[in-house]
């Protein structure tokens, strides 16, 4: 019995090793991001290089480096050019993929700056940008050779601000890391910005199923000071002038709250090891967005601002879909009604067996009527993704559907717990 248990011991510690031999094989320290635009109308779509940068942190994992998940508009695939293998890969969504869906898309062209980041290369790679088909199919749009030796890589990091570590549970590789920014905090509100954002960590870590995971998740806070206090009200004529340059009104829709200055955020995320960005906004006003690993953003001081906290993350850190459909919103026609979505939360029964049919007992009729005795079950209620028919949501109530109710359904919980996993290791 000892000798097997010396054996386990032994083998996790070989495959350990290997992991870590395999990582350094292909990286070195810091990671690697590159900046692009993003032109685009309700027709075309193109990609143009921006800058690259050598950062000084990798929060990701050092085992799980290929997507496992396939959610997302876009995602990246990075080729080690000296042995041709895929060596990291990310799935993920962006403002600019939504705001293809909005009317001014039809009449006119933009562009939205993103970024993309990886462990830094040792080698030459490939890096290979795809975007998801309505068919769900991935297309290739644009792709890139990086020489890790090149000059044109920018080693010096733009906004240099010291990080506080507010919650601390560990090796960033081993863990999932949360920087929070500020926004729209002026150098006397800072101590505002530090309790703040520490109010939210623990509202994050009291909900479920995040307050399973309280060890193994990390929170930063990068105080970035803004000269002016609150944030742009575009239609009431407010303007104020802040370090991310966030606004209300985003796409002609009060409470979407956004910032299009990609750069300013990633500046000052590089200041600490981060698989997800959070940006925590000085304002009592309600409002806030979530795109899928591109960046949270929410209010600091309405008095539902936690609910909005949690229900934001969800969005962008599972890629969990909006389950309401009452509410008003900027875009139309995101979802192919013939085909699945790619989000986990929602489904439009085309092939049900990929989405939480697992989930639904066998006595539950699908779809599920809305009653009251189906209250706390999992079935496929209709209505979600902003659409009262042809799409279907896995339980009466939810955070993703109901801002102000204090629960994540089976199905979210389930996607969320997922996610968390794969950056444990
Ligand atoms: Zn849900």
């Amino acid at each position: 019995m000892k000798s097997l248990f010396l054996i386990t011991l032994l083998i996790i510690a070989i495959s350990t090793h290997n992991y870590a031999q395999e990582f350094a094989r292909y990286f070195t320290d810091g990671s690697l991001r590159v900046d692009y635009m993003h032109t685009a109308n309700d027709k075309i779509e193109i990609i143009s290089l921006d800058e690259l940068y050598h950062e000084p942190y990798w929060g990701g994992s050092q085992i799980n480096l290929i997507d496992t998940f396939n959610y997302g508009n876009y995602k990246i695939e990075v080729i080690d050019s000296n042995s041709n293998t895929l060596i990291y890969s990310r799935g993920y969504s962006s403002l600019c993929a939504e705001w293809i869906f909005t009317p001014e898309a039809k009449t006119t062209s933009r562009s939205f700056s993103e970024s993309v980041v990886m462990p830094f290369p040792k080698n030459k790679v490939k890096i290979l940008f795809y975007k998801r088909q309505k068919n769900q199919t991935w297309q290739s749009i644009f792709q890139l050779i990086v020489d890790p030796k090149s000059y044109s890589i920018i080693p010096q990091q733009k906004t240099k601000i010291k990080s506080f570590n507010i919650h601390n549970s560990g090796k960033s590789s081993e863990k999932l890391d949360l920087v929070i920014l500020a926004e729209g905090y002026t150098e006397g509100e800072m101590q505002k910005f530090m309790n703040d954002a520490i109010r939210f960590k623990d509202t994050l870590l009291s909900w479920k199923p995040f307050k399973q995971y309280v060890n193994q998740l990390n929170f930063w806070v990068v105080p970035t000071p803004s000269p002016e206090s609150g944030t742009d009200i575009p239609g009431e004529g407010v303007f104020v002038n802040t370090i991310f340059d966030s606004h209300f009104y985003t796409f002609g829709t009060e409470r979407y709250l956004n910032t299009t200055n990609n750069v300013a955020v990633r500046n000052a995320a590089s200041n600490a090891p981060y698989d997800q960005i959070y940006i925590l906004v000085n304002t009592a006003k309600y409002g806030g967005a979530g795109i899928y690993n591109y960046y949270s953003i929410c209010t600091a001081d309405h008095p539902n601002s936690g609910f909005v906290f949690a229900h934001e993350f969800g969005h962008a850190f599972a890629g969990l879909a909006d389950e309401y459909y009452t509410s008003e919103v900027a875009v139309d026609g995101i979802y192919d009604l013939s085909v699945e979505p790619w989000e986990p939360n929602i489904s439009t029964l085309v092939n049900f067996d990929q989405k939480w049919k697992a989930l639904v007992t066998p006595q539950t009729p699908v779809p599920t009527p809305a009653s009251e005795t189906n209250k706390n079950i999992v079935g496929a209620f209709e209505g979600g993704g902003y659409l009262a028919k042809g799409i279907f949501r896995p339980s009466l109530d939810c955070s993703m559907k109901s801002i102000i109710h204090n629960q994540f359904c089976p199905v979210c919980s389930k996607a969320i717990q997922d996610r968390i996993k794969f950056y444990l290791h």
